[in-house]
């Protein structure tokens, strides 16, 4: 099940994804799945083909079972905020500046109406704060306006808000309200998904096309959390811990570090 961080560090269910159980760290090698070779020599062939992106899979939930949003929020509304203020932005500086954002404004009406010049000095130190302050006013005051001041449940209305484009659409709906309506690619997913073999598109649309074609919808939520812990804890963009990584010897990137 896909899990979300939540303000006072429970953990609850929002969505439909399945995980194995097993410790959190990552394990290199062993005799699983991804480590049976193919004739050819290369374990289980190369690219997207179903042998081994289901080892891909198998590995990502050996490693990160309950992987989960990293946004702290309590709604879809507060997860709908932190996501607009997570560009170009690490979660941990999100979570801190939500920490004192949310009690100020605790729903939709008291963020559309507020004062954007407080508002621009709240959320600054996440960056981009003016456009960041029109978006998180904007977004809020069609959800009151339009919306009956409740999150909307579907990528077509989700995209009618301002500052929502289809990554944060798709955070809202698979860790807000457990709905898998699409593929969450951000920079990690991205990158991983090139390194992995898994998509040979750069363009974050394409690649979520891509990823759609390959794996399973109950899949989509937890397999983007997966790709995103992963590219934060191990595979990381400038110097990758292949020592480390459990998806080594599925790997043939052309970044890989010895
Ligand atoms: S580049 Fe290295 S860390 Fe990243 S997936 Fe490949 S082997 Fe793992």
């Amino acid at each position: 099940m896909a899990r979300t961080k939540t303000r006072n560090g429970k953990k609850k269910t929002a969505g439909a994804g399945k995980s194995t159980g097993r410790s959190a760290k990552s394990a290199r090698g062993g005799a699983t799945a991804g480590g049976r070779k193919s004739a050819g020599g290369l374990p289980l062939g190369r690219g997207p083909n179903p042998q081994r992106v289901r080892a891909i899979l198998h590995r990502l939930d050996e490693a990160y079972p309950e992987a989960s949003c990293e946004l702290i929020h309590e709604n879809p509304f507060e997860l709908l905020i932190s996501t607009i203020l997570s560009a170009q932005c690490t979660d941990v500086t999100v979570n801190i500046v939500t920490k004192e954002l949310f009690p100020k404004y605790p729903d939709a009406r008291a963020l559309a109406y507020a004062d954007p010049r407080a508002l621009e000095q709240e959320i600054r130190p996440t960056g981009f704060f003016r456009n960041k302050t029109k978006s998180i006013m904007g977004a809020s005051k069609k959800i009151v306006e339009e919306f009956g001041g409740k999150v909307p449940q579907t990528m077509e209305e989700l995209l009618t808000l301002p500052g929502v484009a289809r990554k944060t659409a798709n955070v809202v709906l698979g860790s807000g309200f457990g709905i898998a309506s699409g593929i969450v690619v951000d920079t990690h997913v991205q990158r991983l998904s090139e390194r992995l073999d898994l998509t040979k598109n750069t363009d974050p649309k394409k690649i979520e096309q891509d990823l759609m074609q390959i794996i399973l919808r109950e899949k989509w939520i937890l397999f983007s959390h997966q790709l995103i812990w992963h590219g934060r804890r191990v595979c990381n963009a400038r110097k990758p811990k292949c020592a480390e990584c459990n998806l080594e010897r599925l790997c043939y990137s052309k970044d890989k570090t010895s």
